[in-house]
């Protein structure tokens, strides 16, 4: 699944490509993704120019002016820049056409992605208003995090996992911030102390900005790259290590399921 940090460099490549662009159309190949793409798409977007992109937590945001149009990649989606005359292969569900030239595809083979439009503040949309803080920005610090988990009994992970708490943590770094703070991942939400919050926020803080930085580098192939998604490669502390000994003391990693998701953590180091 695209998280946080794929969503980020996706942002990053598709925006100078974007950015002052006037849009000529859409090309709507398979219209039911998560929810159906709007069938008057072409007729709102056509001769917009692109204002803006950005991210709220993993969707992306394009200005057009009119409107805004809401991308997210769902379970397999992803986003390149293309000629217009492109093949067009399978799962090739959506495209937004430039002016220029070039287009902007939707690869989404499990359809859980989405293509909305918003008219008005995009930050009120239904599915916008209720979200949590970036974890990159500075709402999201340790007062934060103490105030969002006092009286929770829920385990930690699942709470930094809760889009109302802060956006964008999945499974991965989820479990990376929690070895790295030292936070065993069932540990019951309102027993963290907030010195133990601050070092919660900077893991979770450290993590992702490692896992984008890492993305930066495929970012010179964005336009031509063969469009599979996948996670960058990183050197996990615990994630997919069960069985293995921990770096920092050897002992064995271990693993539980926590709401149908796997967490690895070590024993001796996170308490
Ligand atoms: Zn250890």
């Amino acid at each position: 699944m695209p998280e946080l940090p794929e969503v980020e460099t996706t942002l990053r490549g598709l925006a100078p490509h974007l950015l002052g662009q006037r849009i000529a159309g859409v090309a709507i190949r398979h219209p039911h993704l998560r929810w159906p793409i709007p069938k008057n798409l072409h007729k709102l977007l056509g001769g917009q120019n692109i204002r803006a992109i950005s991210r709220r937590a993993k969707y992306l945001l394009v200005d057009c002016g009119s409107g805004t149009l809401i991308l997210h990649l769902g379970m397999s989606g992803s986003l390149r820049i293309l000629p217009a005359d492109t093949a067009i292969e399978k799962h090739d569900h959506f495209d937004l056409l430039l002016a220029n030239g070039l287009l902007m595809r939707l690869r989404d083979p499990r359809r859980f992605g989405a293509v909305l439009w918003c008219e008005g503040d995009p930050a009120q949309h239904p599915l916008l208003a209720q979200l949590g803080p970036e974890p990159l920005q500075e709402n999201f610090d340790a007062d934060h995090l103490y105030r969002a988990t006092r009286q929770r009994r829920a385990a930690i992970k699942l709470v930094i996992m809760d889009s109302h708490v802060v956006v964008g943590v999945g499974n991965i770094y989820a479990n990376e911030a929690l070895f790295r703070a030292g936070i065993r991942p069932q540990l019951a939400a309102g027993k963290l102390s907030k010195p133990r919050c601050a070092r919660l926020v900077h893991t979770i803080r450290e993590t992702l900005t490692e896992a984008i930085a890492l993305g930066g580098s495929s970012l010179r192939d964005f336009v031509h790259s063969d469009g599979k998604p996948g996670y960058f490669q990183q050197h996990y502390g615990v994630y997919g290590r069960a069985g293995e000994p921990c770096h920092a003391c050897g002992a064995t990693i271990k693993l539980i399921r926590q709401g149908q998701r796997s967490s690895f953590y070590c024993a001796a180091c996170q308490k």
